[in-house]
């Protein structure tokens, strides 16, 4: 079979960032190419966990999410306190989040762009871009994946198109290539994850420990980060701790011997050990505050963990990475509707104009968030004082799990609101 190497957009990386892109264009006609380095239905590092925020966008991309695993809210415990916040039913989010390994959630979102007609392309890893000589982004260069059974493509293949998203994560390979350099001063993270088959995959709470020991509590020494279990289904649950640095130089920690540790203090009846371990225990970086910038220009986007678009408040990239796919598919949609190329190019900074406006306040206040709780005293003290305030923790609640409506709401939304554009935006 021969195949175009020319299309309206390519997209690179078939994570919820791309394929979300992928699927709002290809939706709309627009040819578009998406191409992914790995196999689908490979793992990958996270948590699973999907927020009501996360649940809007994939209920807006319109994927049946009925059979997944639900939960109804977050259980955080510290300094003694389990204080059990319900995700609260809004009228422009869900009263629950749900969990779903991304082995799964990963493959349904790509086959969900594909449907829509998005030519997706397995085993191809994209190396560079290419460039005009005024420095526009024209294309990209890709070869066969050495590890992957059958590629897509069994030799080094150029793609051409006026519009290339990178949503390759973290590594960010086009957005570097193109000297889109990370900001060292905006936060990054550092987490560590493991299953487990436990009696706790029953657990209907998403859990957060703000206080990780190596010991019985307050007899042991006080681990950096904190921790989360939750429920994956199918008897499994998700475990992991991470930690935030409020810029990308963060003291060397050996995550994974904290987790370790951790792990071994846990109550017997949690049934965490290394006999019920199922796969390794595997940590990944995540990117901040939206540290790696311009969004658009010179016709690559940059889209979710390319863009530095997980949330300082809490870890949590998923629903930008899929917000981030819809806005820079609406920008795309706009272009192609306009006669001259200045039009198009206007049309086009729509989008990070909009990430700005949704996000842009919100992750400057993150920024300060995270300058407090990076010392563990602080947080300490957050634990113990906050915890068993029910008014301040609902505000808290809605700060940290960007649960707030950007207009309307209570006076708690009120006040996030006020707070978030009193300040510059990210
Ligand atoms: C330990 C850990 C726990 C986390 N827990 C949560 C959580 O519970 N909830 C949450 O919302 N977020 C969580 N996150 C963050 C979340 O995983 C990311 O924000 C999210 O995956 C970003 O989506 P993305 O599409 O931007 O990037 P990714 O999901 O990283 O997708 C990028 C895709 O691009 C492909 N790719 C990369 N390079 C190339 C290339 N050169 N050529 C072709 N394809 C390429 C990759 O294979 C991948 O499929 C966690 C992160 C970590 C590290």
């Amino acid at each position: 079979m021969t195949c175009s190497h020319d299309a309206d957009v390519i997209v690179v990386g078939a994570g919820p960032a791309g394929s979300s892109a992928a699927y709002y264009c290809a939706r709309e006609g627009l040819d578009v190419i998406l191409l992914e380095k790995n196999d689908l239905g490979r793992g990958k590092i996270c948590g699973d966990g999907l927020t009501p925020s996360a649940v809007r966008e994939l209920i807006t991309l319109g994927i049946d999410t009925s059979t997944w695993r639900r939960n109804k809210g977050l259980r955080v415990v510290g300094a003694g306190h389990t204080v059990e916040l319900p995700w609260p039913e809004q009228s422009h989010l869900p009263g629950y989040g749900m969990a779903r390994a991304r082995t799964k959630l990963d493959k349904d979102l790509a086959l969900y762009a594909q449907q829509a007609g998005a030519r997706l392309m397995t085993g191809v890893t994209v190396t560079a871009p290419i460039t005009s000589a005024a420095g526009r982004v024209t294309g990209v260069e890709t070869k066969p994946t050495a590890r992957v059974a059958e590629p897509a493509i069994s030799q080094p293949t150029s793609f051409t198109a006026p519009i290339v998203i990178d949503a390759g994560g973290v590594a960010a390979r086009l957005a570097t290539a193109v000297g889109r350099a990370k900001n060292d001063k905006r936060p990054m993270g550092v987490a560590v994850r493991a299953y487990f088959e436990s009696p706790l995959a029953n657990d209907e709470w998403m859990e957060s420990q703000l206080e990780l020991w190596d010991g019985p509590r307050e007899k042991g020494t006080l681990l950096p980060g904190y921790g989360w279990i939750w429920s994956v289904g199918n008897g499994l649950v998700n475990v992991g701790l991470g930690s935030v640095s409020s810029t990308a130089h963060a003291a060397k920690i050996d995550y994974k011997k904290i987790f370790t540790t951790w792990i071994a203090n846990t109550p017997e009846e949690w049934g965490l050990n290394p006999d019920t371990q199922v796969g390794d225990l595997r940590s990944a970086a995540l990117p901040m505050a939206f540290n790696r910038q311009p969004h658009y220009a010179d016709g690559l986007f940059l889209l979710g963990d390319a863009g530095g678009m997980i949330s300082p408040f809490n870890g949590e990239g998923i629903a930008q990475a899929l917000m981030s796919g819809r806005l820079a598919a609406e920008a795309i949609l706009q272009a192609r509707a306009r006669a001259t190329e200045t039009g198009r190019e206007l049309a086009l900074q729509a989008y990070p104009a909009a990430l700005k406006a949704d996000m842009g306040g919100y992750y400057t206040l993150g920024r300060v968030f995270v300058s407090l709780i990076e010392h563990p005293e602080v947080m300490r003290l957050c634990t113990r004082y906050g915890l068993p305030r029910k008014r301040l923790m609902t505000f808290v609640h809605k700060l940290l799990s960007d649960s707030w409506p950007r207009q309307g709401g209570d006076a708690t939304d009120h006040l996030i609101q006020i707070l978030s554009r009193m300040v510059p935006s990210a």
